[in-house]
């Protein structure tokens, strides 16, 4: 029997393929012999698990409010005191020792140990104490495994082909799946504007978030139909529901293949007016797709993803290496390195940041980078020295306050002197520019503006800011709304700023590609937008039968409109005349 179920449709795209259930939870905990050589190793890794673990409930400790129970406190304490009681510390490295086995066997017997005691006890309230021990023992467990679990996972499963189904992907796997040719994927959580629903929506896989429970009812192995405009799942569909799909994705590819024939027109306004059309990139590879949509150039490099997947952090080669392949491949288009942006829902496992109760408001993107020289000089270093092949755009993303623009443009004229000092050739083709999605500096946008070579509008982080909503929890996803009066007043100050200090303005939040919101842009005075290579032929098609005379004063009522049923009334007249995938 067919089972169907709703999520948030991210990446558009039907997917029909075997579902592949990915389990992450606490794996299998197996006895690994080891070499006596192996044992100094794998004590290490024991004491760092331990050090994390610690390092995690102090943080819980720290957020405990002031009114919580004390008890609340006194349990995290008792939990903590556990992991600094030598007794409990000690045996484990000893069972290494002795029984030349791997950390994870070794604090699993230990375990079993202690609970033996506590269950032989006779007074019921110290029998319940063995739930702190397995606590502790899942969190120094849990430290252990991080990471290796799904990644071995990720590394051994053959993933052609199938439909994943997980609680949750970061980025990093998403990147891993998709070398492997992954047919479409569904999360439990997550929202439109998390990573791995951009990622997705790059790579061209179908996606499904925030399908709650979806592991527990959905088989490994059973068919799946997902829709990823729509967000419907289907199990085990029938034969009918699966002969209309395949219909609708016969027609999808075909409106694609007529979508290729405006590859070489120019992006042109019905008016005249040129538009620049340019590409979000995740990774290197990704330039190579420029070609098929003939964008001109690279509006944003996430160079996150250089930091994902690995346990060490890049070093100033590779950063030169990455960037000079990216530049030689784009022969003279500029290309627009955004420094890199790790916190919050981007973290690589070879940087983590400190624990933060509130990760999005936390030390990302340039307060990171600035705080942490060993991360950002390197980056910087190289993206001067890439400059000597090619046109370069550096990008700096969360910008909150303008001494952030003057600590950042000093210390990129300090790395300029160095490199020089050092012999090295440094590039002048390039600017500084600044990604405009917190707020306040779209508020004082005119400041940024004097200070900087051009902006550019992040409109996932400007939403997920201006209307307090955390963009990758899938419970707020339903208040995500890009055309909230708010979020437009606030692009359209960040559009004027720059149009009137004439430095360029382009909008790189996943806005920008949806065709709905072209002509609303336009009308707003935007004339560069940076998208996944995907989305780029669909956004030229509406260009270019868009007069931009006419589309200013629809954009201002639009804006000045309150009522929401207007204001969608208004948006599907200002799009008449196109025929708009749904
Ligand atoms: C944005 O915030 O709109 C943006 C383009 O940056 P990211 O999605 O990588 O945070
Ligand atoms: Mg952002």
């Amino acid at each position: 029997m067919s089972l169907m179920f709703n999520g948030i449709g991210v990446s558009r795209g039907i997917g029909i393929a075997p579902a592949r259930t990915l389990q992450r939870e606490l794996g299998e905990i197996r006895e690994t012999p080891i070499e006596r050589n192996q044992v100094s190793g794998e004590i290490r890794r024991f004491q760092r698990a331990i050090k994390t673990a610690t390092r995690e409930l102090t943080a819980v400790e720290k957020n405990i409010p002031e009114s919580a129970t004390s008890d609340i406190r006194a349990f995290i304490e008792t939990h903590l005191l556990m992991l600094a009681d030598e007794a409990f510390v000690n045996r484990p490295k000893d069972i290494i020792k002795e029984q030349l086995v791997n950390a994870e066997w070794a604090v699993h017997t230990h375990r079993e140990s202690i609970i033996e005691v506590f269950e032989a006890m006779e007074d019921p309230y110290l029998a319940t104490r063995k739930n702190d021990v397995n606590h502790v023992v899942d969190s120094v467990l849990r430290a252990l495994q991080k990471g290796n679990a799904l990644r071995n996972a990720l590394e051994e499963s053959d993933w052609n082909g199938v439909i994943v189904v997980a609680d949750d992907l970061t980025p990093a796997d998403t990147v891993q799946m998709q070398t492997q040719g992954v047919a479409g994927f569904i999360t439990e959580t997550g929202g439109h504007l998390s990573h791995t629903a951009i990622l997705a929506r790059s790579l061209g896989i179908p996606a499904i978030v925030g399908v709650h429970e979806a592991r527990r009812y959905i088989l490994d192995g059973e068919e799946l139909l997902i829709d990823g405009s729509n967000g419907l799942v289907s199990a085990a569909p029938d034969e009918k529901s699966l002969a209309d799909y395949r219909k609708r994705q016969r027609e999808q590819r075909r409106a694609a293949k007529a979508l290729e024939t405006l590859r070489d027109a120019p992006a042109k306004a019905r008016s005249g007016e040129k538009i620049g059309l340019y590409a979000n990139i995740e990774i290197d590879d990704d330039v190579k797709a420029l070609k098929r949509a003939n964008a001109v150039g690279v509006g944003l490099y996430r160079t996150e993803f250089l930091y994902m997947n690995r346990d060490d952090i890049p070093t100033e080669e590779e950063h030169y290496r990455n960037y000079t392949r990216i530049l030689r491949a784009l022969r003279g288009a500029p290309l627009t390195i955004r420094t890199v942006d790790l916190g919050a829902d981007k973290e690589a496992s070879s940087m983590q940041g400190p624990l933060a109760h509130n990760p999005a408001l936390g030390l990302r993107g340039i307060r990171r980078s600035l705080k942490e020289p060993a991360l950002f000089v390197p980056q910087l270093r190289a993206i001067l020295r890439a400059a000597t092949k090619g046109s370069v755009n550096i990008l700096l993303p969360m910008l909150t306050s303008l001494d952030e623009v003057r600590q950042t443009r000093a210390l990129i004229a300090q790395t300029r002197d160095a490199l020089i000092a050092e012999g090295y050739k440094i590039g002048e083709d390039y600017r500084i520019g600044g990604m405009i999605e917190v707020p306040a500096a779209a508020i004082a946008a005119d400041q940024f503006a004097a200070e900087l070579d051009f902006l550019s509008i992040g409109t996932n982080d400007l939403i997920q800011y201006t209307l307090a909503i955390d963009r990758i929890d899938d419970h707020v996803n339903y208040l995500y709304d890009p055309l909230h009066p708010a979020v437009l007043m606030l692009v359209k100050a960040s559009i004027d700023a720059g149009n009137k200090r004439g430095i360029p303005v382009s909008l790189c939040g996943e806005m920008a590609g949806e065709p709905r919101f072209i002509r609303l842009l336009l009308g707003l005075g935007l004339r560069d937008f940076s998208m996944p290579v995907n989305s780029l032929l669909a956004a030229k098609q509406v260009i270019l039968k868009s007069r931009l005379k006419d589309l200013r004063p629809k954009a201002l009522a639009f804006v000045r409109t309150t009522d929401a049923n207007k204001r969608n009334e208004l948006l599907d007249a200002m799009n008449h005349d196109l025929d708009l995938p749904h």
